[in-house]
């Protein structure tokens, strides 16, 4: 690993100072800050992260889940992924979430793992793991190996010419499909940022995978209230059944009345080079009944504009049974 220094912030005004002193908050940054370190110290193991200055932000009290003002959930940057899935609030009101983070990583990772840090997880591509491969992602314009290379883990929507790798996150998904929101304070002060606007797509700049800037600290991230009455879950289909990323996964919710759908909302995971939701897929559920070929139309929307590889067109049908299934299970 590469030497580095490290800071501890005393307060979240130093830390952003320390981050927006030098570097970016992208890949190559010079400053990282550091939580759970369950990516970053790994990457920097790998060398392919070699921050010069690691700053410590686990002393600044953003670790508290608890009600937001709107009567939803506020959930600290810093707050454990484990602490989250066992919160009451979210057992009971937010079932997909829990089920999300329990699907990831293993206890011990959840135990250390933050939730800003699981936003900020890098992807599993072997080739972005591995400094001595040409990736547009680690190294901009050194090319993309993957495409035409291994590929059967990467996404099948919102790639480019110049990166396919997916996003990795669970929890992600399910914060996705629960109209998550982002909390951000930087050098201009606060900001909020839906969380389907916080992630980019690779297009031309794959080393950019968030709107972050130099200092962006993100403080935590909000869910709206529940919609009452309403089941969720999330379903994961992997190689293995634990310790293992998706190959796809669905969180799902819905609320019913006499029979009918009333409203359904959706994420795909596994599939996309960020976690990916498309609104006028579920809107074609609302007012009809539940059935198998109803949901695959939903499918269909959502999947549009694929573009499989050669290894991994056998998600466009995966992530299909994967989500009829999943809204099968919370409109029965
Ligand atoms: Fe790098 Fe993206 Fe290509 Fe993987 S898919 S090698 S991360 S550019």
């Amino acid at each position: 690993m590469q030497g580095f220094a490290f800071q501890r912030a005393a307060d979240a005004a130093a830390a952003i100072a320390l981050g927006a002193g030098a570097g970016t908050a992208q890949q190559g940054a010079r400053v990282r800050f550091l939580a759970g370190g369950t990516t970053l110290i790994d990457l920097m193991k790998l060398g392919v992260e070699t921050p010069e200055t690691v700053v410590d932000i686990n002393h600044l009290g953003l670790d508290g889940i608890g009600r937001a003002a709107d009567g939803g959930l506020a959930i600290g940057a810093t707050a454990r992924n484990s602490d989250l899935a066992h919160h009451p609030i979210v057992l009971a009101e937010y079932p997909a979430l829990s089920q999300a983070i329990l699907a990831g990583a293993s206890t011990q990772l959840r135990n250390a793992a933050t939730t800003a840090g699981n936003l900020l997880q890098r992807t599993r591509c072997m080739y972005f793991r591995d400094p001595a491969s040409a990736c547009n992602k680690r190294a901009p314009g050194s090319g993309c190996p993957a495409i035409g290379g291994a590929h059967r883990m990467l996404a099948i929507l919102g790639t480019s010419e110049h990166c396919i790798a997916s996003n990795p996150s669970d929890m992600a998904v399910a914060m996705l499909m629960h109209d998550a929101v982002v909390h951000v304070q930087g050098v201009g002060g606060a900001r909020q940022v839906p969380l389907d606007d916080f992630f980019l797509l690779p297009g031309d700049r794959p080393e950019r995978e968030n709107v972050l800037e130099p200092g962006d600290l993100i403080t935590e991230v909000t869910l709206p209230p529940a919609e009452p009455g309403a089941r969720s879950c999330y379903l994961k289909l992997r190689d293995r059944v634990s310790y293992e990323f998706a190959l796809v996964s669905a969180a799902v919710s819905a609320t019913m009345a006499e029979g009918r759908i009333v409203t359904a909302r959706f994420a795909l995971g596994g599939v996309g080079t960020k976690p990916w939701r498309i609104p006028a897929a579920e809107a074609i559920l609302a007012g009809q009944a539940p059935d198998a070929a109803l949901f695959r139309r939903a499918a269909d929307l959502a999947l549009a504009g694929a573009r499989p590889q050669r290894q991994n067109g056998f998600k466009l049908e995966l992530a299909r049974r994967c989500l009829v299934h999943a809204l099968t299970q919370v409109t029965a």
